[in-house]
């Protein structure tokens, strides 16, 4: 290995957050760290907009005081979760709802947080190549050669941090995977003064609507479903009690559309090379999760560059995806039958205690490592029929 040809320790495929998440974690370990994203900013992209409290302690744990960084007049404050039953049903389904234990969330625009983010990756000292796309990747020993638009790179790590179609998962034969979810997000912001400081979801047999406050006059609103809606108006036609809500609201923007998966990859890591984000396996958009697991990543990533032991990111990456995966597959669950999604609102409404706990466990420090992955799945949907 010639050392000389090495530019940079770090190379990062993506510049979305969780291409910025492991830039900045690296930066703050005094790592020199390269990135390049096939975009321009402001990259935007659909997605709910919601924070959830424990994205909130991992940005804080990235070096972010949340409550200083991320911009008053352009985020609002998340206090819970709300579950509106479908009205249109003919099982009654309750509207049930619960605080989040231990601290709120935040409802931000993508292109707002992807500015803190980018600007704080920069006052770190982070190189961007922007409208750079990753051609090829050759790697010998412990030196990684990457081919981009514009010129070549030499690197000591590789990170591929560039979503669900990984060019950098390709290249390195890391696309082993399981899918056990696909479906199609659909994001319109609306122009209107929130009437909840909560992550509201709506269910319907077709799919689910999620409304996050991203402002004083502003809410994102996200439709998720298995088949394709023509449009936002389209979609809400199934949500009958969040069109009333919006009945005197403007779209503002033009909507935005994209696939979720809930994907998990057999390995992260190969030689010098280790993948992020939803390059790494992802979890359906109805959890919320995605950024959260972003930056968990990030940090796991880069104790494990420190210690040149890729192996321990393998392990901590899969214990990070392991709660939100079971949630992922219990709140498809729920949304594909009436019958449960009103026994479970009906259990949380007798019990808020089953309610909290539960969101404490999605939003929470996770205790995975007690239990196997179908164990979590049985303790979890036992709690719910109870
Ligand atoms: C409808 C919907 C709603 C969602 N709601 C939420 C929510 O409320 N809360 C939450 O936390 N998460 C949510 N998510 C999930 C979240 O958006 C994703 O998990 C998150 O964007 C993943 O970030 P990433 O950086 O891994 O990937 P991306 O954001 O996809 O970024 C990848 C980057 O890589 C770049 N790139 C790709 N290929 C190349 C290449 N060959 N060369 C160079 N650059 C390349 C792209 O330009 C892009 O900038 C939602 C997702 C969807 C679809």
């Amino acid at each position: 290995m010639d050392l000389r040809r090495i530019q940079s320790d770090v190379f990062i495929v993506g510049a979305g957050p969780a291409g910025l998440a492991c830039a900045i974690a690296a930066a703050r370990q005094g790592l020199k760290v390269e990135v390049i994203d096939a975009a321009k900013p402001p990259i935007n992209k659909a997605c709910g907009e919601g924070l959830l409290p424990g994205s909130l302690d991992s940005l804080a744990a990235l070096g972010f005081d949340p409550k200083r960084d991320l911009p008053h007049t352009q985020s609002a404050s998340l206090e819970g979760v709300r579950f509106v039953g479908d009205s249109t049903s003919s099982k009654r389904q309750a509207t049930v709802q619960c605080n989040f234990p231990g601290g709120s969330g935040c409802g931000i625009r993508r292109t707002v947080l992807h500015q803190v983010l980018l600007d704080r990756a920069a006052s770190l000292g982070v190189c961007f190549h922007w409208q750079n796309t990753l051609r090829s990747v050759a790697i010998d020993r412990n030196l990684a050669t990457i081919h981009a638009t514009s010129r070549t790179f030499h690197t000591r790590y590789l990170i591929g941090a560039d979503g669900h179609q990984s060019r950098v998962a390709a290249l390195a034969g890391l696309t082993g995977s399981t899918i056990h979810s696909r479906r199609i997000g659909l994001r319109q912001h609306y122009t209107v003064a929130p009437w909840t400081d909560f992550v509201e979801v709506y269910w319907s047999n077709i799919g689910q609507a999620y409304v996050t406050p991203t402002s004083s006059n502003e809410v994102c609103v996200a439709f998720v479903a298995d088949k394709k809606f023509a449009s936002p108006e389209d979609a809400l036609a199934y949500f009958p009690t969040l069109r009333h809500h919006l009945t005197a609201s403007q779209p503002n923007g033009p909507p935005r559309g994209s696939i979720t998966l809930g994907r998990s990859l057999r390995r992260v890591t190969t030689s010098n090379i280790a993948l992020i984000g939803d390059a790494s396996g992802s979890v359906d958009a109805i959890t919320g999760e995605g950024m959260a697991l972003c930056f968990r990543q990030a940090l796991a990533l880069v104790s494990a560059l420190q210690s040149d032991d890729l192996s321990s990111y393998q392990s901590a990456h899969r214990n990070i995806q392991r709660i939100p995966c079971l949630m992922s597959r219990i709140l498809l669950l729920i949304g594909r039958s009436t019958r449960l999604r009103a026994q479970i609102f009906s259990s949380f409404e007798r019990n808020p205690a089953l309610f909290s706990s539960i969101l404490q466990l999605h939003v929470g420090n996770h205790a995975s490592h007690l239990f196997g992955e179908d164990g979590l799945l049985a303790a979890g949907l036992s709690l719910l029929t109870s």
